[in-house]
Protein backbone atom coordinates (compact mmCIF):
# COMPACT_ATOMS: atom_id res chain seq x y z
CA UNK A 1 0.00 0.00 0.00
CA UNK A 2 1.76 3.56 -1.24
CA UNK A 3 0.78 6.69 -0.14
CA UNK A 4 1.38 10.30 -0.48
CA UNK A 5 2.82 12.06 2.76
CA UNK A 6 1.55 15.77 3.41
CA UNK A 7 3.20 18.41 5.18
CA UNK A 8 2.05 21.44 6.09
CA UNK A 9 3.30 24.63 8.13
CA UNK A 10 2.82 24.24 11.55
CA UNK A 11 3.47 28.04 12.12
CA UNK A 12 0.12 28.97 10.09
CA UNK A 13 -1.73 26.08 12.62
CA UNK A 14 -1.39 27.33 15.78
CA UNK A 15 -4.12 27.90 17.86
CA UNK A 16 -8.41 27.25 18.23
CA UNK A 17 -8.38 27.45 14.26
CA UNK A 18 -6.05 23.98 14.12
CA UNK A 19 -8.75 21.29 13.65
CA UNK A 20 -10.83 23.14 11.24
CA UNK A 21 -7.31 24.53 8.98
CA UNK A 22 -6.59 20.35 9.08
CA UNK A 23 -10.24 19.24 8.26
CA UNK A 24 -10.28 21.95 5.67
CA UNK A 25 -6.92 20.45 3.59
CA UNK A 26 -7.50 16.76 4.31
CA UNK A 27 -10.93 17.94 2.05
CA UNK A 28 -9.32 19.41 -0.56
CA UNK A 29 -6.74 16.70 -0.58
CA UNK A 30 -9.57 14.17 -1.33
CA UNK A 31 -11.58 16.18 -3.96
CA UNK A 32 -8.04 16.66 -5.70
CA UNK A 33 -7.04 13.21 -5.44
CA UNK A 34 -9.80 10.85 -5.69
CA UNK A 35 -10.54 10.61 -9.18
CA UNK A 36 -6.52 9.52 -9.61
CA UNK A 37 -6.23 6.97 -7.24
CA UNK A 38 -6.46 8.33 -3.62
CA UNK A 39 -8.56 6.12 -1.74
CA UNK A 40 -7.87 7.82 1.52
CA UNK A 41 -7.15 10.62 3.10
CA UNK A 42 -6.70 11.23 7.25
CA UNK A 43 -4.51 13.07 9.06
CA UNK A 44 -2.25 11.59 11.32
CA UNK A 45 0.23 13.03 14.12
CA UNK A 46 1.00 16.18 12.39
CA UNK A 47 1.08 15.31 8.45
CA UNK A 48 -1.57 13.96 6.29
CA UNK A 49 -1.65 11.03 4.73
CA UNK A 50 -3.08 10.16 1.21
CA UNK A 51 -3.53 6.08 0.65
CA UNK A 52 -3.39 4.96 -2.80
CA UNK A 53 -5.23 2.52 -4.67
CA UNK A 54 -2.96 0.08 -6.11
CA UNK A 55 -1.77 1.43 -9.94
CA UNK A 56 -2.73 5.02 -8.63
CA UNK A 57 -1.54 7.39 -11.37
CA UNK A 58 1.54 9.47 -9.75
CA UNK A 59 2.27 11.59 -12.13
CA UNK A 60 -1.93 12.69 -11.99
CA UNK A 61 -1.42 12.35 -8.07
CA UNK A 62 1.81 15.03 -7.79
CA UNK A 63 -0.09 17.06 -10.37
CA UNK A 64 -3.10 17.76 -7.81
CA UNK A 65 -1.20 17.59 -5.10
CA UNK A 66 0.76 20.09 -6.28
CA UNK A 67 -2.12 23.27 -6.92
CA UNK A 68 -3.61 22.56 -2.84
CA UNK A 69 -3.27 25.42 -1.39
CA UNK A 70 -2.01 24.46 3.06
CA UNK A 71 0.51 21.95 1.29
CA UNK A 72 4.14 23.21 2.44
CA UNK A 73 5.49 19.39 0.54
CA UNK A 74 4.79 16.08 0.24
CA UNK A 75 6.45 12.45 -0.86
CA UNK A 76 5.39 9.75 -2.39
CA UNK A 77 5.84 7.21 0.47
CA UNK A 78 6.11 3.54 2.11
CA UNK A 79 5.54 1.86 5.09
CA UNK A 80 7.80 -0.64 7.26
CA UNK A 81 7.30 -2.72 10.22
CA UNK A 82 8.30 -0.42 13.54
CA UNK A 83 12.22 -1.97 13.92
CA UNK A 84 15.48 -0.96 12.70
CA UNK A 85 16.04 -4.09 10.69
CA UNK A 86 12.95 -3.90 9.05
CA UNK A 87 12.66 -0.87 8.22
CA UNK A 88 16.26 -0.86 6.88
CA UNK A 89 15.78 -3.95 4.61
CA UNK A 90 12.59 -2.21 2.87
CA UNK A 91 14.44 0.70 2.49
CA UNK A 92 16.72 -1.24 0.70
CA UNK A 93 14.45 -3.08 -1.41
CA UNK A 94 13.25 -0.11 -2.67
CA UNK A 95 16.53 1.30 -3.58
CA UNK A 96 16.63 -1.19 -6.05
CA UNK A 97 19.74 0.01 -8.24
CA UNK A 98 19.77 3.56 -7.46
CA UNK A 99 22.90 5.45 -7.33
CA UNK A 100 24.40 8.03 -5.07
CA UNK A 101 27.98 9.19 -4.30
CA UNK A 102 26.25 10.00 -0.44
CA UNK A 103 23.22 10.33 1.85
CA UNK A 104 21.43 10.83 4.81
CA UNK A 105 18.82 9.69 6.97
CA UNK A 106 16.99 12.18 8.88
CA UNK A 107 14.36 10.72 10.83
CA UNK A 108 11.16 12.19 12.85
CA UNK A 109 9.24 10.81 15.54
CA UNK A 110 5.74 11.86 15.35
CA UNK A 111 5.60 9.08 18.08
CA UNK A 112 7.39 9.59 21.25
CA UNK A 113 7.21 6.17 22.84
CA UNK A 114 9.25 4.50 20.46
CA UNK A 115 12.07 3.64 22.19
CA UNK A 116 15.36 5.50 20.32
CA UNK A 117 16.03 8.91 19.91
CA UNK A 118 15.42 10.53 16.08
CA UNK A 119 19.82 10.48 16.14
CA UNK A 120 20.30 7.04 17.09
CA UNK A 121 17.52 5.70 14.99
CA UNK A 122 19.44 8.19 11.91
CA UNK A 123 22.75 5.93 13.27
CA UNK A 124 21.45 3.21 12.91
CA UNK A 125 19.32 2.85 9.80
CA UNK A 126 21.98 4.66 8.27
CA UNK A 127 24.61 2.51 8.87
CA UNK A 128 22.55 -0.44 7.56
CA UNK A 129 22.44 1.31 4.31
CA UNK A 130 26.10 2.10 4.16
CA UNK A 131 27.23 -1.16 5.44
CA UNK A 132 25.47 -2.84 2.59
CA UNK A 133 25.88 0.23 -0.67
CA UNK A 134 29.36 1.95 0.41
CA UNK A 135 27.70 5.77 0.16
CA UNK A 136 29.56 8.56 2.04
CA UNK A 137 27.08 9.90 4.45
CA UNK A 138 27.00 13.63 4.17
CA UNK A 139 24.57 15.28 6.83
CA UNK A 140 25.17 19.01 5.20
CA UNK A 141 24.59 18.09 1.21
CA UNK A 142 23.83 14.82 0.98
CA UNK A 143 23.05 13.71 -2.52
CA UNK A 144 20.08 11.32 -1.13
CA UNK A 145 18.06 12.18 1.85
CA UNK A 146 16.34 9.17 3.47
CA UNK A 147 13.19 10.29 5.13
CA UNK A 148 11.64 8.62 8.07
CA UNK A 149 8.55 9.25 10.62
CA UNK A 150 7.72 7.03 13.03
CA UNK A 151 3.96 6.80 13.62
CA UNK A 152 1.86 4.58 15.89
CA UNK A 153 2.23 1.20 14.44
CA UNK A 154 4.38 1.68 11.61
CA UNK A 155 7.05 4.07 9.87
CA UNK A 156 7.08 5.85 6.58
CA UNK A 157 9.93 6.38 4.57
CA UNK A 158 10.65 8.31 1.57
CA UNK A 159 13.08 9.74 -1.02
CA UNK A 160 13.03 13.27 -1.19
CA UNK A 161 10.15 16.29 -0.74
CA UNK A 162 7.89 17.81 -3.88
CA UNK A 163 7.39 21.73 -2.68
CA UNK A 164 3.58 22.19 -2.27
CA UNK A 165 1.79 25.70 -3.21
CA UNK A 166 1.95 26.97 0.32
CA UNK A 167 -0.43 29.58 1.48
CA UNK A 168 -3.67 28.20 3.49
CA UNK A 169 -6.18 26.01 2.49
CA UNK A 170 -8.99 27.20 0.46
CA UNK A 171 -11.88 28.49 2.50
CA UNK A 172 -10.33 29.10 5.67
CA UNK A 173 -10.22 32.32 5.75
CA UNK A 174 -14.02 33.60 3.96
CA UNK A 175 -14.75 34.64 0.86
CA UNK A 176 -14.07 37.46 -1.50
CA UNK A 177 -15.26 38.83 -4.70
CA UNK A 178 -12.68 39.72 -7.53
CA UNK A 179 -12.86 41.97 -10.65
CA UNK A 180 -11.87 39.84 -13.13
CA UNK A 181 -10.68 41.47 -15.99
CA UNK A 182 -9.15 39.44 -19.28
CA UNK A 183 -5.74 41.11 -18.66
CA UNK A 184 -2.76 39.75 -17.19
CA UNK A 185 -3.08 41.25 -13.87
CA UNK A 186 -6.32 40.32 -12.29
CA UNK A 187 -5.76 36.99 -12.44
CA UNK A 188 -2.65 37.28 -10.40
CA UNK A 189 -4.46 38.97 -7.84
CA UNK A 190 -7.65 36.33 -7.48
CA UNK A 191 -4.35 33.91 -7.33
CA UNK A 192 -2.77 35.06 -4.29
CA UNK A 193 -5.84 35.61 -2.26
CA UNK A 194 -6.54 32.28 -2.98
CA UNK A 195 -3.50 30.81 -1.85
CA UNK A 196 -4.28 33.34 1.50
CA UNK A 197 -6.79 30.83 1.90
CA UNK A 198 -9.81 32.62 0.61
CA UNK A 199 -12.44 31.38 -1.69
CA UNK A 200 -12.79 33.80 -4.33
CA UNK A 201 -15.82 34.80 -6.32
CA UNK A 202 -15.33 36.04 -10.29
CA UNK A 203 -17.06 39.35 -11.24
CA UNK A 204 -16.59 40.27 -15.25
CA UNK A 205 -17.61 42.98 -16.87
CA UNK A 206 -18.48 42.82 -20.65
CA UNK A 207 -19.82 45.07 -23.54
CA UNK A 208 -21.34 42.36 -25.52
CA UNK A 209 -22.96 42.97 -27.85
CA UNK A 210 -21.87 46.50 -28.58
CA UNK A 211 -18.31 44.55 -28.67
CA UNK A 212 -17.39 40.64 -29.25
CA UNK A 213 -17.42 37.99 -26.89
CA UNK A 214 -13.69 37.45 -26.89
CA UNK A 215 -13.31 38.98 -23.05
CA UNK A 216 -16.11 36.78 -21.91
CA UNK A 217 -14.59 33.50 -23.47
CA UNK A 218 -11.31 34.47 -22.02
CA UNK A 219 -12.75 35.05 -18.73
CA UNK A 220 -14.42 31.70 -19.02
CA UNK A 221 -10.90 30.19 -19.70
CA UNK A 222 -9.30 32.03 -16.79
CA UNK A 223 -11.77 30.66 -14.40
CA UNK A 224 -11.65 26.99 -15.67
CA UNK A 225 -7.84 27.58 -14.46
CA UNK A 226 -7.84 28.73 -12.00
CA UNK A 227 -10.81 26.58 -10.49
CA UNK A 228 -7.43 24.03 -10.37
CA UNK A 229 -6.73 26.06 -7.84
CA UNK A 230 -9.63 26.84 -5.57
CA UNK A 231 -11.55 23.92 -6.43
CA UNK A 232 -15.01 25.14 -6.58
CA UNK A 233 -15.56 28.94 -8.57
CA UNK A 234 -18.55 31.35 -9.20
CA UNK A 235 -17.93 33.58 -12.33
CA UNK A 236 -20.24 36.18 -12.50
CA UNK A 237 -21.05 38.07 -15.84
CA UNK A 238 -22.15 41.84 -16.44
CA UNK A 239 -23.09 43.41 -18.97
CA UNK A 240 -22.39 46.33 -18.86
CA UNK A 241 -22.42 48.08 -22.53
CA UNK A 242 -25.26 50.04 -21.79
CA UNK A 243 -24.05 51.67 -18.70
CA UNK A 244 -21.19 52.67 -20.75
CA UNK A 245 -23.35 54.14 -23.44
CA UNK A 246 -25.54 55.92 -20.81
CA UNK A 247 -22.16 57.46 -19.05
CA UNK A 248 -20.86 58.40 -22.75
CA UNK A 249 -23.84 60.66 -23.11
CA UNK A 250 -24.00 62.66 -20.19
CA UNK A 251 -20.33 62.20 -18.52
CA UNK A 252 -17.48 64.45 -19.91
CA UNK A 253 -14.67 62.99 -21.53
CA UNK A 254 -11.92 62.89 -19.43
CA UNK A 255 -14.23 61.35 -16.59
CA UNK A 256 -15.46 58.11 -18.26
CA UNK A 257 -13.05 56.05 -16.88
CA UNK A 258 -13.37 56.76 -13.38
CA UNK A 259 -17.23 56.69 -14.27
CA UNK A 260 -16.75 52.84 -15.57
CA UNK A 261 -14.74 52.10 -12.30
CA UNK A 262 -17.00 53.53 -10.49
CA UNK A 263 -19.59 51.80 -11.85
CA UNK A 264 -18.26 48.34 -11.96
CA UNK A 265 -17.19 49.14 -7.63
CA UNK A 266 -20.81 49.60 -6.93
CA UNK A 267 -22.09 46.40 -8.53
CA UNK A 268 -19.36 44.16 -7.79
CA UNK A 269 -20.00 45.00 -3.79
CA UNK A 270 -23.90 44.51 -4.40
CA UNK A 271 -22.97 40.92 -6.26
CA UNK A 272 -20.18 40.49 -3.40
CA UNK A 273 -23.17 41.21 -0.81
CA UNK A 274 -25.35 39.08 -1.81
CA UNK A 275 -22.94 36.06 -1.95
CA UNK A 276 -21.07 36.83 1.94
CA UNK A 277 -18.23 38.10 0.37
CA UNK A 278 -16.45 40.32 3.03
CA UNK A 279 -14.06 42.22 0.23
CA UNK A 280 -13.46 43.31 -3.06
CA UNK A 281 -10.20 42.04 -5.02
CA UNK A 282 -8.21 44.15 -7.97
CA UNK A 283 -5.34 43.66 -10.31
CA UNK A 284 -4.45 47.56 -9.59
CA UNK A 285 -1.17 48.71 -9.37
CA UNK A 286 -0.04 52.07 -8.67
CA UNK A 287 0.55 54.60 -11.64
CA UNK A 288 0.18 51.30 -14.00
CA UNK A 289 -2.25 53.38 -16.22
CA UNK A 290 -4.39 56.13 -16.14
CA UNK A 291 -7.06 55.02 -14.14
CA UNK A 292 -4.53 53.83 -11.24
CA UNK A 293 -3.01 57.11 -10.35
CA UNK A 294 -3.36 57.40 -6.49
CA UNK A 295 -5.97 60.06 -7.03
CA UNK A 296 -7.99 57.86 -9.09
CA UNK A 297 -7.39 54.85 -7.14
CA UNK A 298 -9.09 56.68 -4.29
CA UNK A 299 -11.89 58.32 -5.94
CA UNK A 300 -12.82 54.86 -7.36
CA UNK A 301 -12.44 53.05 -3.80
CA UNK A 302 -14.64 55.99 -2.47
CA UNK A 303 -17.75 54.22 -3.54
CA UNK A 304 -17.51 50.73 -1.85
CA UNK A 305 -18.06 50.24 1.66
CA UNK A 306 -16.57 46.75 1.38
CA UNK A 307 -12.93 46.59 1.78
CA UNK A 308 -10.81 46.83 -1.54
CA UNK A 309 -7.59 44.49 -1.96
CA UNK A 310 -5.08 45.27 -4.49
CA UNK A 311 -2.22 42.45 -3.89
CA UNK A 312 -0.59 43.43 -6.94
CA UNK A 313 -0.32 47.64 -5.84
CA UNK A 314 3.80 47.68 -5.61
CA UNK A 315 4.43 45.17 -8.25
CA UNK A 316 6.15 45.88 -11.31
CA UNK A 317 4.69 44.69 -14.86
CA UNK A 318 7.41 42.45 -15.17
CA UNK A 319 6.97 40.33 -12.11
CA UNK A 320 3.08 39.90 -12.13
CA UNK A 321 4.12 38.50 -15.63
CA UNK A 322 6.43 36.34 -14.17
CA UNK A 323 3.57 35.21 -11.71
CA UNK A 324 1.52 34.44 -13.99
CA UNK A 325 3.17 32.50 -16.05
CA UNK A 326 3.98 30.46 -13.24
CA UNK A 327 -0.01 30.26 -12.41
CA UNK A 328 -0.67 29.37 -16.44
CA UNK A 329 -2.88 32.25 -16.55
CA UNK A 330 -0.18 34.33 -19.03
CA UNK A 331 -1.10 32.49 -22.60
CA UNK A 332 -5.12 33.00 -21.76
CA UNK A 333 -4.29 36.66 -20.85
CA UNK A 334 -2.62 37.61 -23.85
CA UNK A 335 -5.02 36.74 -26.24
CA UNK A 336 -6.13 39.52 -27.95
CA UNK A 337 -9.48 40.78 -26.58
CA UNK A 338 -11.93 43.67 -26.62
CA UNK A 339 -11.95 44.66 -23.24
CA UNK A 340 -14.98 46.83 -21.79
CA UNK A 341 -12.83 49.58 -20.83
CA UNK A 342 -11.53 50.60 -24.05
CA UNK A 343 -15.01 51.32 -25.38
CA UNK A 344 -15.56 54.62 -25.67
CA UNK A 345 -12.13 55.87 -23.84
CA UNK A 346 -11.16 59.61 -24.05
CA UNK A 347 -7.82 60.11 -26.03
CA UNK A 348 -6.74 61.82 -22.59
CA UNK A 349 -8.08 60.55 -19.30
CA UNK A 350 -8.18 62.08 -16.58
CA UNK A 351 -5.29 61.29 -14.26
CA UNK A 352 -6.53 63.47 -11.38
CA UNK A 353 -10.21 62.97 -11.53
CA UNK A 354 -11.36 65.25 -8.42
CA UNK A 355 -14.38 63.48 -6.41
CA UNK A 356 -15.89 66.86 -6.34
CA UNK A 357 -16.31 66.63 -10.55
CA UNK A 358 -16.97 63.08 -10.55
CA UNK A 359 -20.01 63.35 -8.13
CA UNK A 360 -21.14 66.07 -10.53
CA UNK A 361 -21.20 63.52 -13.22
CA UNK A 362 -23.16 61.08 -11.57
CA UNK A 363 -25.88 63.56 -10.42
CA UNK A 364 -26.98 62.87 -14.24
CA UNK A 365 -27.34 59.35 -13.92
CA UNK A 366 -29.27 56.83 -12.38
CA UNK A 367 -26.96 55.02 -10.86
CA UNK A 368 -29.31 52.96 -8.29
CA UNK A 369 -30.96 51.87 -10.99
CA UNK A 370 -27.87 51.09 -13.41
CA UNK A 371 -26.84 48.81 -10.69
CA UNK A 372 -30.20 47.59 -10.09
CA UNK A 373 -30.20 46.02 -13.86
CA UNK A 374 -26.79 44.68 -14.00
CA UNK A 375 -27.47 42.84 -10.54
CA UNK A 376 -30.88 41.99 -11.95
CA UNK A 377 -29.58 40.37 -15.45
CA UNK A 378 -26.28 38.82 -14.40
CA UNK A 379 -25.02 35.53 -15.72
CA UNK A 380 -23.30 33.34 -13.30
CA UNK A 381 -21.40 30.10 -14.09
CA UNK A 382 -20.00 27.37 -11.46
CA UNK A 383 -17.03 25.53 -12.31
CA UNK A 384 -15.43 22.43 -10.22
CA UNK A 385 -11.89 20.52 -10.15
CA UNK A 386 -11.93 18.00 -11.15
P1 LIG B 1 -5.83 43.70 -15.81
O1 LIG B 1 -4.57 43.18 -16.39
O2 LIG B 1 -6.25 42.97 -14.59
O3 LIG B 1 -6.91 43.85 -16.83
P2 LIG B 1 -5.04 46.37 -16.23
O4 LIG B 1 -3.62 46.60 -16.04
O5 LIG B 1 -5.55 46.21 -17.59
O6 LIG B 1 -5.48 45.15 -15.30
P3 LIG B 1 -7.20 48.16 -15.76
O7 LIG B 1 -7.76 47.79 -17.06
O8 LIG B 1 -7.08 49.58 -15.35
O9 LIG B 1 -5.76 47.56 -15.51
O10 LIG B 1 -8.03 47.42 -14.66
C1 LIG B 1 -7.77 47.56 -13.30
C2 LIG B 1 -8.54 46.53 -12.54
O11 LIG B 1 -9.96 46.76 -12.68
C3 LIG B 1 -8.34 45.13 -13.07
O12 LIG B 1 -7.19 44.53 -12.52
C4 LIG B 1 -9.60 44.44 -12.64
O13 LIG B 1 -9.54 44.07 -11.28
C5 LIG B 1 -10.64 45.55 -12.80
N1 LIG B 1 -11.24 45.46 -14.13
C6 LIG B 1 -10.93 46.16 -15.24
N2 LIG B 1 -11.72 45.82 -16.27
C7 LIG B 1 -12.54 44.86 -15.83
C8 LIG B 1 -13.58 44.06 -16.42
N3 LIG B 1 -13.93 44.20 -17.69
N4 LIG B 1 -14.22 43.18 -15.63
C9 LIG B 1 -13.88 43.02 -14.33
N5 LIG B 1 -12.90 43.73 -13.74
C10 LIG B 1 -12.24 44.63 -14.46
MG1 LIG C 1 -7.45 45.44 -18.16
Amino acid sequence: MRSVIVHYKEIALKGRNRPWFITRLVRALRTATADVGGERVQSLMGRIEIVLRPGADWDAVRERVARVFGVANFSFANRAPLDIDGIAAAILEDLGDRTTDSFRVSARRADKRFPLTSPQIEREVGGRIKEIKGWRVDLDEPGLTIYLEMLPGEAFYFFGKEPGAGGLPTGVSGRVACLLSGGIDSPVAAFRMMRRGCSVQLIHFHSYPILSRASIDKVKELATLLTQYQQRSRLQLVAFGDIQRQVVLSAPQPLRVVLYRRLMMRIAEDLARRARAQALVTGEVVGQVASQTLENLRVIGDVASLPIFRPLIGMDKDEISAEAERIGTYPISIIPDQDCCQLFTPKHPATRARLRDVEAAEADLSIADMVRTAVETVETEDYRFP
